[in-house]
């Protein structure tokens, strides 16, 4: 595994910032791909361009605006909120068919550049309900990624089964997690580092390092 290339698919968020440290030490050569389809915040771009710079890593790009054409919502219109949702229900964030593009997108890229290794943040463990984070699907995709470009695609889920604690301890684990905490975006109001605290993803990330920092006994509470 470590002779081969993988390609991270990286947000700049907690989670794939996470994936790319896992990633430079797990292969020799890493690339990232982001996806721009007109987030809430050009932060966002911004924000993973900068790690990859810092990180020394080619970063590829891909405009995905089309997105907005086939499902306006939160994170690419200002003007719905982001809500969470209904108990079982999907969040307002929800875009279908979302993680299915990026990673059909992700597999022509890494075909192209030569890595056989796909890496993505998605999660079964933190219950945002999408149907194209779930491990089936994962390696569903990977098979028809392998059957339609005739090749031997491995799609890596460092995260699949863990939570966000179990997230903070994995950053830190590969030396990152003050790196991660300081220049990693997960806020959906833009805010860098620990974010606003208010909304569901800074919930979610602030909880988990409470959770973390509490059982390391290092801090306890913020
Ligand atoms: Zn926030």
């Amino acid at each position: 595994m470590k002779d081969e290339k993988a390609l991270v698919v990286f947000s700049g968020g907690q989670d794939s910032t996470t994936c790319l440290f896992w990633a430079l030490k797990n292969f020799k050569a890493v690339e990232v791909v982001t996806f721009d389809y007109g987030q809430r915040h050009a932060l966002e771009i911004e924000c993973a361009k900068k790690i990859a710079e810092e990180q020394n890593v080619r970063h590829h790009i891909l405009n995905m605006e089309l997105l907005n054409q086939l499902a306006p919502n939160a994170l690419t219109r200002d003007d719905i909120a982001v809500e969470e949702g209904e108990e079982g229900g999907l969040p307002s964030t929800f875009v279908p068919g979302r993680n299915l593009l990026f990673l059909s997108f992700a597999g022509v890229l890494a075909s192209q550049i030569g890595a056989k290794h796909i890496v993505t943040g998605v999660c079964e463990t933190d219950f945002s309900g999408y149907p194209d984070c779930r491990d089936i699907f994962i390696k569903s995709l990977n098979v028809t990624l392998n059957l339609s470009m005739d090749s031997s695609f491995v799609i890596h889920t460092p995260l699949m089964w863990i939570d966000k604690a179990e997230t903070w301890a994995l950053a830190d684990e590969l030396g990152a997690f003050e790196y991660v905490r300081e220049k990693t975006l997960t806020c959906y109001n833009g805010i860098i580092a620990d974010g606003c605290g208010d909304c569901p993803a800074c919930k979610l990330r602030l909880q988990g390092m409470e959770t973390y920092l509490h059982s390391k006994e290092i801090g306890g509470v913020l």
